[in-house]
């Protein structure tokens, strides 16, 4: 590659379901490596697998990553000098760049039928040989394959796989890799229905793209000597190449899955993580800045991003550490900022309750999917159990006697201000020899309907007057 050359990577989703969080790492590694060097950062959408298409899946994908604020220079929506860049509108690209294999014989008609192929797989299992193509179809005369094109008999175009060579690649992460050959089966380039596989299309619009360097996720390992072969087959020049680290989740042996917790970019957001905060703990997770410094705004990773420092071991994906950075974010909002997001998350939360709860919540809370939660006391009677009440330490006469002096003293109260209520309930305490913590535990479960809470007081002027006395009642009944 020329020094002069535009550094151009990609990102290349399938529209198969929804962005997974490592993908959304990959397109942050790619779009950091391309706009580092100030070249171009393509988004591509490779749809050629019709059976697993979602629908809706590639809009939501353009979304997330203008959401995460990795916005594309080239793109479906957005155009660019080698469109188009969705991979069904490019179909007659593909049959150009098959006509051309086939024409220089690295590439051939197979009218194999599904059951066939089936037989063969199950004959090579049975002698425990790797299940591959037998290569049939690559005995056919010119005459046959004329005669069965004529007959309008199904076929796929495979590649054809050299034997018993050893195929090398740098890879930018792992170094050198190798494969044989033989290891390798006869890829199949264009379907049955015409559509190529995404082997042949990625390899094609690589190269027509100008994409100087792919950052891909490690699943691609395998697939990559089949690519390179492509490239030799064409030609053309194989762009730089390097496989992410997978995401390991601690909580569990092998890859992040949904069973354990949120797994795609925007099912995080919707959890009430921040954009930012999620791509800074993205940053960290696969590379490092060879420093003790953790915070990352983008661009201050696009400036000391390098591939060198991208780790060759599996990152764990530690979610306490992401709810760290996360409260880290969130403290340093602005109220403003603050109170849009609390409204989005809990739209039923009014102006003036935003305004009192944004000192109270924005040290306290991981994430703003935790408000709903925490705030429910708010807006309706949490119902809880009379054991959240009378426990180890506070017995029923006690709980009585603490709900009883709490009722007295808001009854009697004119106006809500937190420091006076604290103070007055701190003398109540003291006068009546009641221990702190098992005061404002009854008075918590009283009014929250849970011992986990924000504190209470605190929270008191949200809640006015009246709806402290009812909660305080309703205590008081389940006691009696
Ligand atoms: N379409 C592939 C995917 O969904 C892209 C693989 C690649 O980057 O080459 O992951």
């Amino acid at each position: 590659m020329s020094e002069t050359k535009t550094i151009r990577t990609r990102m290349a989703p399938s529209p198969t379901g929804d962005i997974h969080i490592g993908s959304l790492r990959t397109a942050l590694y790619a779009y950091a490596f391309a706009k580092k060097n100030n070249g171009k950062f393509i988004l591509r959408i490779e749809d050629t697998d019709q059976k697993r298409l979602v629908p809706g899946s590639a809009a939501r994908a353009l979304q997330i990553f203008k959401d995460f604020g990795l916005i594309y220079d080239e793109g479906p929506d957005v155009g660019g000098p080698y469109g188009p860049y969705i991979q069904t509108q490019r179909l007659d690209i593909y049959q150009k760049y098959i006509k051309e294999l086939l024409d220089k014989n690295f590439a051939y008609y197979c009218f194999c039928t599904e059951d066939r192929l089936k037989e063969v797989r199950e004959l090579q299992k049975a002698a425990k040989k790797l299940p591959k193509y037998d290569r049939c179809c690559q005995k056919l005369s010119p005459e046959d394959i004329k005669n069965n094109l004529e007959n309008k008999i199904p076929y796929v175009i495979r590649m054809k796989i050299p034997e018993n060579e050893t195929i090398v690649f740098n890879d930018l992460i792992r170094g050198q890799i190798k494969f044989n050959t033989n290891d390798i089966d006869d890829q199949v380039l264009i379907k049955s229905n015409g559509i190529p596989t995404y082997h042949f299309a990625v390899v094609v619009d690589d190269h027509l793209m100008q994409i100087s360097h792919i950052i891909r996720a490690e699943e691609w390992i395998s697939s990559t000597p089949k690519h390179i072969l492509l490239y030799r087959y064409f030609g053309w020049e194989v762009p730089q190449i390097a496989h992410l680290t997978v995401l390991l989740d601690p909580s569990h042996p092998g890859k992040m899955s949904k069973r354990h917790g949120s797994v795609f970019a925007q099912q995080f957001l919707d959890d009430g993580y921040l954009p930012e905060a999620l791509l800074n703990f993205l940053m960290l997770l696969g590379w490092n800045p060879g420093t003790e410094k953790e915070l990352f705004t983008l661009s201050e990773f696009i400036s000391e991003f390098s591939v060198p420092h991208l780790h060759k071991k599996a990152a764990i994906f530690d979610r306490k550490k992401l709810d760290y950075f996360n409260g880290l974010y969130i403290r340093q909002l602005s109220d403003e900022k603050f109170g849009q997001y609390f409204k989005k998350f809990l739209p039923e939360i009014s102006d003036n309750q935003i305004k009192i709860l944004t000192p109270v919540l924005k040290e306290r809370i991981v994430k703003f999917s935790d408000l709903k939660d925490q705030l429910k006391f708010l807006f309706e009677d949490v119902e809880y159990s009379k054991e959240l009440l009378v426990t180890d330490k506070i017995n029923l006469d006690l709980a009585k006697n603490i709900l009883n002096l709490s009722k007295k003293y808001f009854e009697k109260l004119k106006e809500i201000n937190v420091e006076q209520i604290k103070t007055d309930l701190m003398k109540i305490i003291l006068d009546n020899n009641i221990k702190v913590g098992d005061f404002f535990m009854i008075l918590r479960v009283a009014i929250c309907g849970a011992t986990h809470t924000p504190p209470v007081v605190e929270c008191l002027p949200a809640l006015g007057t009246d709806n402290t006395l009812r909660k305080i009642d309703i205590a008081m009944l389940k006691l009696s």
